[in-house]
């Protein structure tokens, strides 16, 4: 990469095999259903998350959407947690194109919701209230330091799902990050919802693309509004061909960028003036701090980053950061970004 970027794992370029798989890659119209790249793709996800169907779209914000206007509609209520993506960081879109109504619960460190709470918050069937019909959940947890959540969560919610009758989607975006994190496969953490969105954008490295995964029939209706949103694509197998290396070479060495994620953590530690928790970090983020007495913000270090080492960090408020890593940061450019953020702490 042109940088040593830390940022996300968004910024991640493809891969030289994804290049060249994109430039090989079979076509041919996925709006008729005949990119044969696009529905090996698909075929692939499915098996992986244990699901009958799957749809590639354009991102992590289209399959969640999708999948949300899939299950529930106008003055329908979503159960959603109040820090989760779906609910902050996607411009509004279940309420903007779907009229559902958020139910907004409380998380704890990790991103859980009280499961005493999420049954609390189904309405009773009462002409004065929404009828609740989805629940949404999120895996690794971003807002949280990207934790991963076991599959004995989804359970409890499942279990209140079923009681119900409601449906759960799960924001996967990093699934595969929450599954390699606990060594199982992600299967084990789906069964327990109806859908998931995953990115493969981000850690896994490809260029662009999302996959929503269901049950056929509700892949089917996802399909639908994937075309209301105006997200059916062409000749997308040349996307889809670099998804799919992403799910055959790139989720396995996601440890690789936990590893480095706690090593960056532990090395923070020993930093003075940083303030981090290494216990935290479980998949690919560094959430830290600045003690109380260092005397420069956050802005003024991000900048001095770059201007010394070309290394893009962000800040997350004045005094605080998130360091992300992924297939294009490797252990040299964690030991320079340590000694880099060292010097200039001390000469603070
Ligand atoms: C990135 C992300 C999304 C959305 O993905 P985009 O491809 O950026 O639209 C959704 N949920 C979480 C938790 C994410 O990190």
């Amino acid at each position: 990469m042109d940088r040593i970027d830390f940022r996300s794992d968004t910024v991640s370029w493809p891969t030289p095999a994804m290049r060249e798989a994109m430039a090989q890659a079979k076509v041919g119209d996925d709006v008729y259903g005949e990119d044969p790249t696009v529905r090996e793709l698909e075929a692939l996800a499915a098996e992986m998350t244990g699901k009958e169907a799957a749809l590639f779209v354009a991102s992590g914000t289209m399959g969640n959407l999708v999948g949300i206007l899939a299950h529930a509609g106008r003055g329908d209520e979503a159960i959603v947690g109040q820090d989760a993506h779906t609910y902050l960081y996607e411009a509004g879109g279940m309420s903007t194109l779907g009229g559902i109504f958020p139910r907004v619960l409380a998380t704890d460190d990790t991103g859980r919701m009280d499961i005493t709470a999420v049954e609390t918050a189904v309405s009773p069937d009462d002409a004065h209230f929404p009828q609740t019909r989805l629940i949404l959940v999120e895996n690794s947890y971003g807002s949280k330091g990207g934790y991963p959540l076991p599959p004995a969560y989804f359970a409890d919610i499942r279990a209140v799902a079923d009681r119900h009758g409601l449906a759960v989607h799960m924001d996967g975006a990093r699934l595969f990050n929450a599954a390699v994190a606990q060594q199982i496969p992600a299967a084990d953490i789906t069964q327990h919802v109806d859908s998931v969105t995953f990115c493969l954008s981000k850690g896994l490295c490809a260029p662009v693309g999302s996959v929503l995964c269901g049950s056929a029939e509700f892949i089917h209706n996802a399909h639908r509004m994937r075309k209301v949103v105006g997200g059916g694509m062409r000749q997308a197998g040349v996307m889809a061909a670099a998804g799919l290396i992403s799910l055959r070479q790139m989720v396995d060495r996601l440890a690789d960028d936990h590893q480095r994620a706690q090593k960056l953590a532990l090395g923070l530690a020993q930093i003075p003036g940083v303030l981090v928790q290494p216990e935290m970090v479980k998949t690919n983020m560094v959430f830290f701090n600045l003690a109380p007495d260092v005397p420069i913000l956050a802005d003024v270090i991000t900048e001095a980053m770059q201007q010394r080492a070309n290394i893009w960090v962000g800040p997350t408020g004045w005094r605080s950061f998130r360091a992300v890593t992924h297939y294009w940061i490797g252990d040299q450019e964690i030991d320079l970004f340590l000694d880099t953020l060292r010097a200039i702490l001390a000469e603070a």
